[in-house]
């Protein structure tokens, strides 16, 4: 079940992710509807989409309205699809998952107490999402951007961070099936684009140099998407992109779909 979260109000450098929800759609709509790697029919699988929530300001308002929707998804036996939006919307999400673990993308630690007064700032989602499921529950792929309050956090070990240069040394392949080991019960799979490098996704907020690539990305994927059970993409913003992001974003959805068809 597919919906958008246009929404960016906290973001610190620069906005525009709000429009990321119809540059993702128009981009999945020129994708080829058949993918023959998964033997995947996209448009015969019992996808809905449900448009965008009305554009607010509001972080905490939205946050909630996101938790609000994405219950009443599950309570469906649904698995929500969320088109961001900043990265604040996930921990909405995530409120109704607090049995799961969770895999984040990102080249941020988004580990901030608070930022700028507002603890639904966009840079705090790790740490909320900590408050909701737990120590150890929490994989954070790509990381290469974390300020020295938030190395230096007492909780900041609590969640499991791949740098992006342990990920270059050690193979995602590796770490894959590392994170497929230790995470228990069902999985968030919460992807802020910036996570990836910037030159296969320059269309974000904040870029980050030396990222994980897209195929890494496709490879975890491709290991876990049986077990997931939540899924949104964030922080993509069509004002700096070239057109590639937004691709990649909805080829992105396209293999978390092929993944789950695909056996063993
Ligand atoms: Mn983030
Ligand atoms: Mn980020």
């Amino acid at each position: 079940m597919v919906f958008g979260v246009p929404f960016d109000s906290t973001s610190s450098f620069r906005r525009g992710s709000r429009l990321a929800p119809a540059a993702i759609r128009y981009a999945y709509r020129n994708l080829e509807a058949f993918d023959p790697w998964y033997g995947t029919a996209f448009p015969e699988l019992s996808i809905t989409d449900l448009g965008d929530l009305t554009e607010e300001e509001d972080a905490r308002l939205v946050v909630d309205t996101v938790e609000s929707v994405v219950a009443l998804l599950k309570a469906d036996g649904k698995i929500p699809i969320m088109l961001g939006g900043e990265h604040s919307i996930t921990t909405g999400a995530v409120r109704n998952f607090k049995e799961c673990s969770m895999v984040i993308i990102d080249a941020h630690s988004d580990f901030r107490r608070s930022y700028f007064g507002n603890e639904h700032n966009h840079a705090c989602v790790t740490h909320r999402s900590l408050e909701i499921l737990g120590p150890g529950r929490i994989f954070s792929v790509g990381t290469r951007s974390t300020s020295r309050e938030e190395y230096e956090d007492p909780d900041y070990s609590k969640v499991i961070f791949y740098s992006s240069r342990e990920v270059d040394a050690r193979g995602m392949a590796k770490i894959a099936d590392e994170i497929d080991a230790a995470a228990k019960g069902k999985i968030y799979f919460s992807i802020d684009m910036d996570g990836l490098d910037p030159a296969e996704a320059p269309g974000v907020g904040t870029p980050e140099p030396y990222g994980i690539s897209a195929r890494g990305l496709r490879l975890l994927l491709n290991k876990l998407a049986r077990r997931i059970v939540g899924f949104d993409i964030v922080e993509m913003t069509p004002l700096y992109d070239n057109g590639n992001t937004a691709m990649l974003a909805a080829k992105i959805i396209q293999d978390f779909l092929g993944s789950r068809e695909q056996g063993e």
